[in-house]
Order: structure tokens, then sequence, then C-alpha cells
């Protein structure tokens, strides 16, 4: 069976999340989008995007102006630049004092998403300066 328009976007969609780590808005995956298919709509890339999040291939992360994506499903943490906006990983060493307290309480955790706010070490720098 030929692959059909939807399918080829959806792909198309699913490759670009995959190849970058910078957690981008879903504009900028629409731009990313008409450099292959001029046509694509941002209703159509805003669906791609729910897809993936509902087959739990990505995940949604809410910022205070904008949602940003991340294809890494890996358990991780993120930090977020108020000065640049930029999200960063935090890949987690070991087990966390939190989790540890859930499990000693009985809890049972299926996954889990932490964000911290501040300033990163670039834009720290350019405020000393
Ligand atoms: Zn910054
Ligand atoms: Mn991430």
């Amino acid at each position: 069976m030929a692959a059909t328009k939807h399918s080829k976007q959806r792909d198309a969609l699913i490759e670009i999340l995959q190849s970058t780590d910078t957690h981008p808005t879903a504009e900028w995956v629409y731009d990313k989008m008409r450099e292959k298919f001029p046509n694509v709509s941002l209703a159509t890339v805003y669906r791609n995007l729910k897809h993936m999040i509902e087959i739990g291939i990505a995940r949604e992360l809410y910022t205070d102006n904008s949602s940003r994506f991340d294809a890494n499903m890996s358990d991780h943490y993120h930090f977020m630049c108020k000065c640049c906006g930029k999200l960063f990983d935090i890949f987690p060493q070991g087990e966390s004092s939190e989790l540890k307290q859930l499990k000693d309480c009985g809890f049972s955790v299926d996954r889990y998403d932490l964000s911290i706010y501040g300033v990163c070490t670039e834009c720290g720098k350019a405020e000393q300066s």
C-alpha cells in the first residue's frame, strides 16, 4: 500500500521532532514542515503533535507563554531559563529523594516530569558583564 500524504506528513513531523533536543514550539515545527510540505497547515502540525503525545512518543511541556514539545521520553527534568527561554535537559543521577519518599509510602510511580526555573549559565554571565 502506498504511503498516503497524511502518513508521509506524520512521519516527517516525527522525524523533525526526534532530530532536535531544543524542545521547539509548534510554530518552529510548522516552519520546518513547510520546507518539505509548502501547503501543510498549522492545524495539521498541531493534530500530528497531539497524536504523538497520545501514542506516547512525545510530551508537551507547558511554559509561561507557549507549549514546547519533546520527543525524548526517557525520564528527565527540565530547566527553563527565564532570560533566553531555552529548555535544558537534566538527567537525574540515581533515584531522587522525592521518588524514594513516594516509594517508601507505597506509591507506585509510572512517570514523572519536573521543571525548574531560573537563569542559565550563559544569561547569568551576560547579566554580570
Ligand atoms: Zn538563558
Ligand atoms: Mn527534554
